[in-house]
């Protein structure tokens, strides 16, 4: 290239050369634009492929971010399901044992929910179903955990909280399901029965749940509709 300029520029009046060096000068100008315009493009294809690259990762984080979702959520009411529930259930004993972090396990059940199948239909439960989900989806707070734990039942899991705003917790979800609108069951309020359990170091997770199912049978004794804390023995 500098060969080039100089036979253009330094030496203009060097009449005998001058067909040779314009000659050599064109030579060396096309071969530089066209070796530029060569890198030019393979850079332009490497960009293409490195951004079809950057495009297919990304599609495939937001698959993969999809399909644990899928593992993890109920489809019906978008909650955790029964499993998830289960494993963070167990690491959030280790961490109560360990750190001594509070943690406190409700159990809710649908009252008369066979009745309502029966009366308005599987689908009208469904809607039940969803409702309610979202009604204690909406009451809960960033450190708690809800989760469809079978049918007609739900658990949720409080965290960093006093068992007294634990039940102060549990009573809105109740009160405000009471007072949830179901159109299709004519206006009839479904309730549920809550039975709460504060977990005590060293106890596990088959006591724990013991004692909240049992304060919930209780629940469903007394009357149904209401909300029971398990007492720990003194
Ligand atoms: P209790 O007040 O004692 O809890 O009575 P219940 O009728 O709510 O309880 P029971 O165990 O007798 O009936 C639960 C019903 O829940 C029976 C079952 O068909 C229904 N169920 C379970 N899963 C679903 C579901 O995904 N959708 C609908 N629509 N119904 C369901
Ligand atoms: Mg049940
Ligand atoms: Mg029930």
């Amino acid at each position: 290239m500098f060969l080039c300029l100089n036979y253009l520029f330094v030496h203009p009046n060097n009449q005998g050369d001058d067909w040779f060096g314009f000659l050599m000068a064109a030579i060396y100008i096309t071969l530089v634009l066209l070796i530029g315009r060569a890198v030019l493009a393979r850079s332009q294809e490497l960009r293409n492929s490195m951004e079809s690259l950057v495009k297919s990762e990304q599609k495939l984080i937001v698959e993969k971010a999809i399909s644990d979702k899928l593992i993890k959520i109920d489809a019906l009411t978008g909650l955790y399901n029964h499993k998830t529930f289960h494993e963070y259930l167990e690491n959030l004993i280790l961490h109560c044992e360990t750190n001594g972090v509070s943690l406190h396990l409700a159990l809710i059940d649908i009252d008369n929910f066979k009745k309502v199948n029966d009366t308005y239909g599987h689908w009208v439960g469904d809607i039940v179903l969803k409702d309610a989900a979202a009604c204690i989806t909406d009451l809960l707070n960033p450190n708690n955990f809800a989760a469809r734990y079978g049918g007609e039942e739900f658990a949720i899991i409080f965290t960093d909280t006093t068992a007294e705003e634990a039940a102060e917790q549990a009573e809105q979800i109740r009160q405000r399901i009471e007072s949830m609108p179901i159109s299709h069951m004519r206006e009839q309020p479904v309730t549920v029965s809550i039975g709460l359990c504060t977990y005590q170091p060293g106890n596990g997770k088959e006591l724990l749940f013991r004692n909240t199912d049992n304060a919930l049978y209780t629940a469903k004794r007394a009357g149904k509709n209401r909300v029971v804390c398990h007492k720990p023995a003194e």
